[in-house]
């Protein structure tokens, strides 16, 4: 078994869970994933192993509870991503009112702007922050273009 998740099996069963064959599954899912999954989308790649979408969200609510992996709504919608070994590195998100897409943004400086907000918001309100949730809402850059045509061909008519 790999490294990530025999890491990911002393978690899980530290906290008292069984390491299920579903649980691994699912968690490949999130490891290999270019992007943010639903669990409709993780239902369509592990039911070929015969896993069940009932299992698919339970197992997903059981891994945000652990903190394994960090749930996104957008519009009802849930989606999902690791929180660790996911092979991105801390970032904030991005979605686009238009086509719905959620991107991922990060860089050095947006890291040291991201740990010195914990930081002050810590230091001044005596908090503990486990976690930051940063979503940055408006037209990507494909959208922008086809509005811009839009806008054009609008002034046109
Ligand atoms: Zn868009
Ligand atoms: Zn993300």
């Amino acid at each position: 078994m790999d490294k990530n998740l025999i890491h990911l099996r002393n978690i899980i069963e530290s906290n008292g869970y069984k390491f299920t064959k579903q649980k691994q599954y699912i968690l490949k899912v999130l490891i290999n994933a270019k992007s943010h999954l639903s669990a409709e989308d993780i239902y369509q790649i592990v039911r070929v192993d015969s896993v069940g979408i009932a299992t698919v969200y339970r197992t997903l609510k059981k891994l945000k509870e652990l903190n394994i992996v960090k749930e996104i709504n957008i519009d009802g919608t849930n989606f999902y991503e690791m929180k660790i070994f996911g092979g991105r590195p801390l970032h904030i998100h991005f979605k686009c009112n238009e086509c719905n897409s959620i991107m991922d943004i990060y860089n050095r400086s947006l890291i040291l702007d991201y740990l010195k907000l914990n930081n002050n918001a810590e230091k001044e309100n005596n908090f503990t922050v486990f976690d930051a949730d940063i979503m940055l809402i408006g037209l990507c850059s494909e959208c922008r273009e086809k509005k811009i045509c839009q806008d054009q061909l609008n002034l046109e008519e």
